[in-house]
């Protein structure tokens, strides 16, 4: 007897181990719409660089994009001083990340990375199969020591995003060297800079140094926070030739749109409104967590941000579910992660210095002090 046929296509196992990104809120449960810290854009939006070309993309429809993305990679090169061979465009960030895991790790092997970080690593990790494996923390820091000893035979690839979402913390270039010369040579080592930009006079180029010089080592950046082009999805890694080789083969053919080459171009040649984003996140971020420190008898506390947002701890009688929803009705929505852990924790995008005066004036007002 022939074996009936299944009623509907079967999923792989792996595939209903996922639970779906979710992604930050823009409205009340009401349907109201919010201003939106709950996503790490850029509140000073796009340089106008940018926009500009972007109106001449729109001529472009009917014509498929550049799939080696040539021009886009040429001038990331130039103003990083890497090499255009040696890099790679995706559909954001995002893709690649997950193209990193697909390329390595398969069932039966591991993906690690740390405890609070990016939801994607564990979506990534379980899209080809694989296990991911989470090595503790410390005080919201990813550990190299805990990271090191969490690496088994079967470890094939290691995520750590420096600085980290949503914890805004961030492991210095000589923890970071650390962890890369524990690794075995065989094991991936990928470093998401999504936000590195934002670090003091615009990072660190450690990540780039260890991808120039090691054949197990993946950087990526994206467009899509400091460059303020979110919605062009636009994201780019670097590393050795075998890598971006592995990358070009399973990423989509024309994976980076017209109008997303064309604006992150734009935005590349505009450094000054980098610097200009980064100063005014550095400044409100500064005064966010001077204003969350200063309710610490409420037992708020800020977990030290080198990133676009802070991760502000409630442990006292104001609860993080009260203020996500007084901030939601003074119009503002923020990130609760109700993920282990961090369930008492809200994270705020840092926004226009208006939004943050009034962010900072609910918190005080829940707390009972004149805000
Ligand atoms: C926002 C973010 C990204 C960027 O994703 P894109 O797909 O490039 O928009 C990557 N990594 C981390 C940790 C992020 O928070």
């Amino acid at each position: 007897m022939t074996t009936p046929p299944n009623s509907s296509p079967r999923p792989k196992p792996w595939i209903l181990g996922i639970h779906a990104y979710t992604p930050g809120k823009s409205t009340a449960s009401d349907g109201r719409a919010l201003v939106k810290l709950s996503a790490n854009e850029n509140p000073l939006g796009t340089s106008p660089a940018a926009l500009g070309v972007l109106e001449k993309a729109r001529g472009q429809a009917a014509i498929y994009p550049d799939p080696g993305a040539h021009a886009l990679r040429a001038k990331i090169a130039a103003v990083h001083e890497l090499d255009a061979e040696r890099i790679v465009c995706g559909t954001g960030s995002d893709e690649l990340l997950n193209l990193a895991a697909q390329g390595f790790a398969g069932p039966g092997d591991e993906v690690l990375f740390s405890r609070h970080s990016f939801a994607v690593y564990d979506i990534a990790a379980r899209r080809c199969g694989a296990t991911p494996v989470e090595a503790p923390d410390t005080d919201f820091t990813a550990d190299v020591d805990a990271l090191l000893g969490a690496v088994t035979d079967a470890t094939r690839v290691v995520y750590l995003a420096n600085p980290n979402n949503p914890t805004g913390t961030w492991i210095d270039d000589a923890e970071l060297r650390r962890l890369h010369a524990g690794l075995p040579a065989d094991v991936l080592l990928v470093i998401d800079e999504a936000y590195a930009e934002y670090l003091p006079k615009g990072g660190s180029d450690i990540g780039f140094e260890l991808a120039a010089a090691h054949d197990n080592v993946l950087v990526t950046r994206t467009f899509s926070k400091i460059y303020g082009l979110a919605a062009e999805r636009v994201g780019w890694a670097t590393g050795a030739p075998g890598l971006i080789d592995v990358l070009n083969r399973i990423r989509g053919p024309f994976n980076v749109t017209v109008s997303g080459q064309m604006a992150a171009l734009g935005a590349l040649s505009d450094q000054e409104f980098v610097a200009r984003s980064r100063s005014h996140n550095a400044a409100e971020r500064a005064r966010l967590t001077e204003a969350v420190t200063a309710l610490g008898n409420h037992g708020l506390s800020a977990v030290p941000s080198e990133a676009n947002f802070l991760l502000v701890e409630f442990n006292g009688e104001v609860t993080a579910e009260a203020a996500l929803s007084a901030l939601a009705e003074a119009g503002y929505a923020v990130r609760h992660l109700p993920e282990p852990g961090l369930e008492h924790c809200l994270r705020i995008t840092i926004g226009h210095s208006e939004d943050m005066d009034r962010v900072i004036a609910t918190l005080r007002t829940l707390c009972g002090e004149t805000a």
